[in-house]
This record gives structure tokens, sequence and C-alpha cells, in this order.
């Protein structure tokens, strides 16, 4: 293990992703073809509409194609269905991306079982689930494919270790303890109703923190020496709650008095990097390597439809 609390890049990682997405990109240009994603947003949620515009903003920067289809929050579930259907019927169109969630009142699992799974660059229609349960992965989830590739190239050992994810939602908690299983760590799924969470989570190796619960995971969560990704992403604009985590930290403490709002995980960072072997910082962990990895799906998505 190198020095305690080091960092893992994933925005360097992410980066990286992303050249090698643009290289492909140009590649595939030549041979006369732009991959396109096309986002399907529903409703006026403030954070649904930045996370699609810097989608499609990365898209472009990447040489790619981007459409977003913006449906008012009382659509009903035909509207949304028939705009799926259309995109799956439209030979321009690579990746389809419904953004969740969707307003209350839309059956979510009609709207994302009726995407072609060749189009499904989130990898959550049943047969992408399917085949990645059997080893066979063919569109991945996009967080927990970028956790992977960060801990491959960041040259984190998994097979023989003893993974923890604390966590177990379909898109993020069960497909990463998946992909760890077939990468041969030993895995355990930890979730809100598991026991003793500290016990368990101190037998981790590898620690991945998916609970959605600000700063869940303490030092007393973590075995001196672990790796730890932080997938957690919340916006924190409670004073007393920012102060109380953030006490000896004047960088953080200096950003929420600029913008009245900082950004953490679920694992509460200051006190958990003394202890930690590696650790991804909030943000700039996790969260690029998402939006990296959308990109390099959509790539994929493209070529598997033309048998590329
Ligand atoms: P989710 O709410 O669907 O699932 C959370 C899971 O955590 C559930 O399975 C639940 O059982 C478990 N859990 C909740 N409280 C717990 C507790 N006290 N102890 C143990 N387990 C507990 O959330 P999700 O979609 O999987 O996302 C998880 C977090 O990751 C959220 O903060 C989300 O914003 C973030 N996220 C970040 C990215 C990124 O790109 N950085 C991508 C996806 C999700």
């Amino acid at each position: 293990m190198t020095d305690t609390g080091s960092r893992l890049d994933g925005a360097g990682i992410a980066r990286q992703i992303r050249d090698e997405v643009a290289e492909a990109v140009a590649r595939i240009g030549a041979a006369g073809w732009t991959p396109r994603l096309d986002a399907v947003l529903v409703g006026d949620d403030p954070a649904s509409k930045l996370y699609v515009a810097s989608k499609a903003r990365t898209c472009q920067e990447l040489g790619m194609a981007a459409n977003t289809h913006h449906l008012p929050a009382d659509s009903d579930q035909g509207t949304v269905e028939e705009l799926v259907r259309r995109l799956n019927d439209d030979p321009d169109v690579d990746g389809i991306l419904v953004q969740l969630p969707l307003p209350a009142g839309l059956d979510t699992h009609r709207v994302l079982d009726l995407i072609d799974p060749l189009k499904d660059v989130d990898g959550i229609h049943p047969a992408n689930v399917g085949l990645l349960q059997q080893g066979r992965p063919r569109l991945v989830p996009c967080t927990p494919a970028g956790i992977m590739q960060m801990l491959r190239r960041e040259g984190v050992q998994l097979e023989g270790r003893r993974a923890v994810v604390v966590g177990r939602s379909d898109i993020v908690g069960k497909p990463m303890a998946v992909l760890l299983l077939h990468a041969h760590a030993t895995v355990t799924i930890c979730h809100s109703r598991t026991r003793e969470l500290p016990r368990i989570t101190r037998e981790a190796d590898v620690l991945i923190a998916a609970a959605g619960r600000c700063a869940l995971i303490g030092p007393e969560h973590v075995r001196e020496g672990a790796v730890v990704v932080d997938v957690g992403q919340h916006r924190l604009t409670d004073g007393d709650v920012v102060r109380r985590l953030f006490a000896d930290n004047p960088k953080k403490l200096g950003v929420f008095e600029r913008k009245g709002a900082v950004l953490a995980g679920d694992v509460d960072f200051d006190r958990v990097a003394p202890v930690a072997g590696r650790i991804t910082p909030v943000p700039g962990g996790v969260g690029p390597l998402t939006i990296a990895m959308l990109m390099a799906n959509t790539v994929s998505a493209a070529r598997l439809r033309r048998g590329v």
C-alpha cells in the first residue's frame, strides 16, 4: 500500500478516458459517421437540467452529436414512451439516456425497459444487466464502470482482496459489486438494514461508499491502509453542517463563504484520509469518471449497432 491518504486521481483518469474517446470519435468520423447521444429530460428539476446540459456539452467537446428532448413535468406515460420508441427507431441515434428520477406518476421501469438494449448507454436495460451478471458485459452502468477503470489504471489489486460496497441500488451498488466479483474480489454488499456496518466495512481492503448519506463513513468504518472510493455527491447549503464537517478545512470553508454551498461525499474525507491508503476526493473523484464513461459507452453503442 502507498502513503496514507494519497489521492486516487479520478479526475485525471477521466481526462485520459475522454482523450481516448475523442481519438475514437475522430477515427470513426474519418469513416463518415458521428456518434450521437440523445437525452430525455422530463420536467424541470434543476439538478437534472444541469446534468443533462453538462453531458451534452461534453459530447460536443469530444466531437460527438448530442440532442436533448425536454418534455413538460405533467407528460403522461404514453408521451414519454412514444418519444423513446421514436429514438429507438431513429438510425442516427446511437445512445439514449433517460434522465432520472422521472416525475412522480410515471412508471420508470416501463420507460427504461423500452429502450433498445443496443442504445442503452446507462446499462440499465434488463438484457444488459443480465449480460453483466453472467460476466459478459456489454453496456455497463457508467459510475461503476468508471470506478473499475480508475482502480485498474491506479494499479489497485482486486484479486483475492476483500471488497465492501455500501449501497445496493440498481445503477451503482449492485453493478459495482458484480464488477468487483468478476475481478475476483471477495465482495460484501451492505445496505440500509445492515447491522454493525462499521464492523463489516472495517474488513474491506477496498471500500466503495454509495449510500447517498453525507459523511456516513467515518474513520471507525475504515481499516488502516484501505482503498476508499466515495460515490456520494451532496451539495451542502446548511452552514452549521458545513462548519461541523469541515471544522479544520479552511479551503472548504472558504468555498462555502464564497458560493453558499460546498460538495461533500458519503465519506467524512478529512477524518478518513489519515486512515485510508488511497482515497477519492469529492469533487474530483467519481463524478468526472461517470461522465467520461457515458461518453465511452456512447461510442461503444455506436460501434455495437454497426457491428464494428
Ligand atoms: P440510492 O438512494 O438509489 O441507493 C442508496 C443505497 O444505499 C440503498 O441501496 C440503501 O439501502 C443504501 N443505504 C442508505 N442508507 C444507508 C445506511 N445508513 N447504511 C448503509 N446503506 C445505506 O442512491 P444511488 O443512486 O445508488 O446513489 C448513491 C449516492 O451516489 C448518491 O449520493 C448519489 O448522488 C451518488 N451518485 C454519484 C454519482 C457520481 O457520478 N458521482 C453517480 C451516481 C450516484
